[in-house]
């Protein structure tokens, strides 16, 4: 599932042992490995390549500018939510064409940017966007694309609520049952052409059937348009593909690949694919080193100094990440990574951060090997929305970032210094 594995009782990303990364940036540090990046990349694409479809990579998971320059050489296009991302897309030479914008609430600002980068498509939210838009396009004299955001109500078992979009009740995109006569009205305009439909029903998703269950309602919608004679030659069926947090439970690519390409393979349709976790997840640890271990009641914390500042995932979504030593010469090497896994001589602890807040957590009452003060800690499966939610809350400073390509490594975000805390203040 990705290149992090021990070797001579040390854990090395790709050729290079973590422990050697750290000594040189210090903690808590990010680090991806860009054969995992360019391998589920790779996947998604061989996958789906019966659909020869158009993969914007969902920004928003991890979007350092050296991952996504590493993805945009790959082929891949851009998923991006808001001005900020669609900057670094262009600062990471993406093609204007093979960029979407969604967003339930984007500004005029963002619109004319979005609009002078000559993106491919703006995924629309809501009718008042689109008419806004068409403004914006015509008074560019300019045509833009729309992409309807259509909500298929479909459910998800398994998807944590603050990140299930599919259902009727979600602040994103239009009711189906609205959908058809939003298409008809929008045929009107001048300047947008509602001519795709869009769909992203949540993440992570982790089985195939709500993908199914949703295209198969988008394509009938798509046929009651057509024999109203509006024409849809793109579907975007978004992001939200699980990646492998205890390593076994999501589908691969092409097990998504498999309930999909049936349904579209006939169709004269574009199809477009915004994969971020399913791309970037696996792709990055998060390393952190054992400040002090204590007893509090029965519980025994081990205090680390990577925080929920810098990982927010546990305390945001209740998700879990494996946790285990740099080194283990004095424990064992996992044999795998779930939740269940025991070692000898292991002890139940909180690994927690220095922040001050009793949600500050990486994990809770999870077996441990035992540690002691100066120890490495990897944080696995964290590449996605893992540094991309980062903070400084505390005034803590951001993690770095370091990409790993073989037997060489780089720093492609310098750790954050107190000075670039208060540099934008007056
Ligand atoms: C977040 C998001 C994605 C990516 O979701 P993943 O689960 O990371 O694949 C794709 N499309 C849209 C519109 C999103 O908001």
């Amino acid at each position: 599932m990705d290149n992090f594995q021990y070797i001579d009782s040390q854990l090395h990303c790709e050729l290079v042992a973590v422990r050697d990364i750290v000594e040189k940036t210090g903690t808590p540090t990010y680090i991806y490995s860009q054969t995992t990046l360019l391998t589920h990349f790779d996947r998604i694409a061989g996958a789906f390549a019966p659909l020869n479809p158009l993969i914007c990579y969902s920004i928003k998971s991890c979007g350092n500018l050296a991952i996504l320059r590493a993805l945009q050489a790959r082929g891949s296009g851009f998923d991006v939510v808001s001005g900020g991302e669609l900057f670094r897309a262009l600062k990471a030479e993406a093609d204007g064409k093979m960029i979407v914008f969604a967003g339930v609430g984007k500004t005029d600002q963002e619109i004319n940017e979005a609009l002078d980068a000559r993106i491919g498509w703006f995924n629309i939210e809501s009718e008042e966007e689109f008419w806004n838009l068409d403004r914006l396009a015509g008074s560019q004299k300019l045509t833009a694309q729309g992409a309807l955001r259509v909500n298929p109500d479909v459910s998800s078992v398994g998807t944590h609520q603050k990140t299930l979009t599919g259902k009727k009740e979600t602040k994103f995109g239009v009711d189906i049952d609205r959908a058809e006569a939003f298409y008809i009205q929008a045929s009107a305009a001048k300047h947008a052409r509602l001519s795709a439909l869009h769909l992203h029903i949540g993440s992570p998703i982790k089985s195939t059937q709500p993908y199914v269950d949703a295209i198969t309602k988008a394509l009938a919608l798509i046929d009651r348009l057509a024999a109203r004679n509006i024409h849809i030659d793109t579907l975007d069926i978004g992001g939200g593909f699980a990646a492998f947090y205890e390593g076994n439970e999501a589908p691969s690519a092409a097990d998504y690949a498999a309930a999909i390409i049936p349904l579209l393979k006939d169709r004269k349709l574009r199809i477009i694919l915004e994969p971020g976790r399913s791309i970037s997840c696996n792709a990055g640890i998060l390393v952190t080193r054992v400040q002090y271990s204590k007893q509090g009641g029965s519980k025994k914390f081990t205090i680390v100094d990577a925080a929920m500042n810098d990982l927010i995932r546990p305390t945001l979504y209740e998700s879990y990440h494996f946790i285990w030593p740099v080194d283990v010469s004095g424990c064992s090497a996992p044999d795998n990574r779930q939740s269940t896994l025991r070692t000898a001589g292991d002890e139940k602890v909180d690994i927690v951060g220095p922040v001050c807040e009793s949600g500050d957590y990486l994990a809770k009452d999870r077996y441990l090997p035992t540690t002691k003060r100066g120890d490495l800690l990897a944080v696995f499966s964290a590449g996605a929305y893992g540094f991309a939610m980062s903070s400084q809350y505390n005034a803590r400073p951001r993690a770095a970032e370091v990409l790993v390509d073989g037997k060489t490594w780089r720093i492609i975000r310098r750790r954050e210094t107190y000075d670039d805390l208060i540099a934008p203040e007056l």
